[in-house]
């Protein structure tokens, strides 16, 4: 039985006052649960604010993205050692906003993902498909070589500890969740693929959906026996909202 994850991917959102209150209201409420793994992934700056409030709790403590490079001349880049310093136990790579936006590549991810696993850190590989990719038909062969370029770096010792987070490029922010159905689809098909590579990880690794999650779709989204919690944005910001979400996973 897999254990499922929520995480709360706040991107480019918060400041000082407001993760405050987020996460005081992340911790007034949320119930001592432990059926569900929970984690928020803030600003980097903010990393060792929310580190702080949240000490002690039984929310963990993500980052948006790290370096492959464990120290030198890369400005504006940090390495998986810092981040593990104020505590961070997730790192998310290959976000579609990292791919679309700053242009990382399967291969950067790949070597992002390696030095994530290096620190004893638990990565979490995003992947998906554009809209025209799947009017295409092409949403399988992109996942599986996105998610291959991990696969064929990955040991086999720490495979079962990560998690792959599935998130449809056009679901993401704009209000069109997958339907359940379309997600268990790709979750189903990423599942068999790792199996190709080691068939017990694929029975642990845990396989996130995200895009567009709200406290209304997560239940039939988490029913699915392939999807094993979410990764979510807008719906991270509101502590009422995410943990409605944590609750039906
Ligand atoms: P939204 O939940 O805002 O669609 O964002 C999803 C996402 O990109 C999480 O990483």
């Amino acid at each position: 039985m897999r254990k499922s994850i929520v995480a709360g991917n706040w991107k480019m959102n918060g400041n000082l006052a407001a993760n405050a209150e987020l996460v005081t209201g992340l911790l007034s409420t949320r119930s001592g649960s432990d059926n569900v793994d929970v984690l928020v992934c803030p600003p980097a700056v903010y990393i060792p604010q929310v580190a702080a409030l949240l000490q002690d709790s039984n929310i963990s403590l993500g980052a948006q993205n790290a370096s492959a490079f464990e120290k030198g001349a890369y400005t504006g880049d940090l390495s998986l050692s810092m981040l593990a310093e104020f505590g961070v136990q997730y790192v998310i790579l290959g976000h579609s906003e990292r791919r679309a936006l700053f242009g990382e590549d399967d291969a950067q991810v790949a070597d992002k993902f390696r030095a994530v696993v290096a620190a004893g850190v638990t990565p979490i590989v995003c992947i998906g498909e554009t809209l025209q990719e799947r009017q295409a038909g092409q949403t399988l062969d992109v996942v599986s070589r996105q998610l291959r370029a991990v696969l064929d770096v990955a040991d086999k010792a720490t495979l079962a500890n990560a998690v792959v987070a599935y998130e449809p490029v056009w679901a993401i922010g704009t209000g069109l969740t997958a339907t359940p159905e379309q997600a268990q689809e790709v979750h189903q098909a990423l599942r068999a693929l790792i199996a190709e590579y080691d068939a017990a990880a694929a029975l642990k690794v845990r396989i996130l959906y995200g895009g567009s999650v709200t406290a209304d779709s997560a239940a039939q989204l988490f029913g699915k026996p392939d999807i094993d919690g979410g990764l979510v944005g807008g719906a991270s910001l509101k502590a009422k909202d995410f943990l409605a979400i944590c609750s039906a996973a």
